[in-house]
């Protein structure tokens, strides 16, 4: 094999690949584990599987897939639109939140514009920007890990032409206030795309939320981003939505490949839509996984970041990396913060009852060995 030589422009030159884990059953079977004996705390997935209406609606699906699917995901779509309150043309479905987060991306962003992000957010911001070639600008965080929104509007210029917003945010679980959010917005020129992900918006209290849809009427040039792949357990089928309105969406939809949503994802997603019950189940085991773990680390007196998604970032110290392989010995997986700059900090998903008391044993196991060490 040789080097390749076919020419590419310089920004792809300079990225990396998104450098994937090993499959469940390899990581099992180099642990001298069952993949279910494997706990997954590593990715904000659902712990409680899928609702089985959606396994019903599916497997019926299955046996059908001669046909292309809807290039619009219509009737998802459509159910969306009903749901929020918005007209059909507001919508667009993508493959994962993280397709529209790319489309955003490609229809705004070229050479020599630029893509401002705050610190501690997304990696894929950055990623999909490069991607268009354009430059991107990380804005450092205020204290509390929180975005800093007032050094983001002023770091707006002429070149800037895509803004990414997250809340609640991953990896830091804070949370923006409403007001907060629309002085934001009122500073930011029109003319500047805002991409607002919501992909952790149902984990947080009602409250605390501000109105999505209300903002979308406001501000045409912001986008909102939300998943299916947390709250309502269906990582793998891979389905988010956007929501803005029309003039911007028509831009995206000349972007967006037709049948970017296969047809079993598309009935997945909306099987799920009308099962309610299933993300409130969710949201019950999420409080009380939070309320678990929270009240352990404050008892282990071990620091910890916002409480408002599925997942908590905890300081476990200088050891952090001996403490997570450690947990993956004993088959836990968890995120280490080190590519956020945050060497002593992990990520935790909320798991269920069981998985979250088993992790936290063995988190205090690999606490008390590595604190002996380091005596
Ligand atoms: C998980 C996540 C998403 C959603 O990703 P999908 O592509 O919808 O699975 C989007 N944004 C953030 C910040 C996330 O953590």
């Amino acid at each position: 094999m040789t080097e390749t030589t076919i020419t590419t422009p310089s920004w792809v030159q300079a990225l990396d690949k998104y450098v994937a884990s090993k499959p469940i059953e390899d990581v099992a079977a180099d642990l001298g584990l069952k993949a279910e004996e494997i706990i997954m705390l590593v990715a904000n997935e659902n712990p409680n599987g899928m609702s089985s209406k959606v396994k019903e609606a599916v497997a019926t699906a299955a046996l059908n897939l001669n046909r292309y699917p809807d290039a619009d995901a219509y009737h998802l779509q459509k159910a969306i639109a009903e749901k929020y309150g918005v007209p059909q043309d507001w919508v667009v479905i993508g493959s994962g939140s993280s397709e529209l987060l790319g489309l955003a991306a490609e229809t705004v962003l070229s050479e020599g514009t630029t893509a401002i992000y705050p610190q501690y957010s997304f990696s894929l911001y950055p990623m999909v920007a490069r991607l268009c070639g354009a430059e991107t600008i990380e804005i450092p965080s205020t204290g509390d890990f929180n975005a800093d929104l007032d050094a983001m509007a002023d770091a707006v210029d002429e070149r800037t032409r895509l803004i990414f917003l997250t809340n609640p945010n991953n990896p830091t679980g804070t949370y923006l206030a409403e007001k907060d959010i629309l002085a934001f917005l009122d500073k930011i020129p029109p003319t500047v795309m805002v991409l607002f992900d919501e992909a952790y918006v149902e984990f947080l209290e009602p409250a605390l939320r501000c109105d999505s849809m209300e903002i979308v009427r406001l501000h045409p040039n912001v986008m909102v981003a939300r998943t299916f792949s947390k709250a309502y357990g269906l990582a793998g089928a891979r389905v988010g939505y956007g929501i803005a309105q029309p003039g911007l969406l028509s831009m995206l939809n000349r972007v967006r490949h037709p049948f970017n949503v296969n047809d079993l994802s598309q009935i997945a997603a909306l099987a799920a839509l009308q099962d309610q019950e299933f993300v409130e189940k969710t949201l019950e085991v999420n409080r009380k996984g939070i309320k678990f773990l929270s009240e352990a680390f404050d008892a282990l007196g071990l620091p910890y970041m916002g409480l408002h998604a599925n997942f908590i970032t905890v300081k476990v110290g200088p050891h952090a990396d001996d403490i997570v392989q450690y947990l993956l010995k004993k088959g836990i997986i968890v995120r280490r913060m080190k590519s956020y700059d945050l060497p002593e900090w992990i990520r935790v998903s909320v798991g269920t009852p069981e998985q979250n008391e088993r992790f936290l044993e063995v988190l205090k196991e690999a606490l008390a060995k590595f604190e002996e060490t380091s005596a």
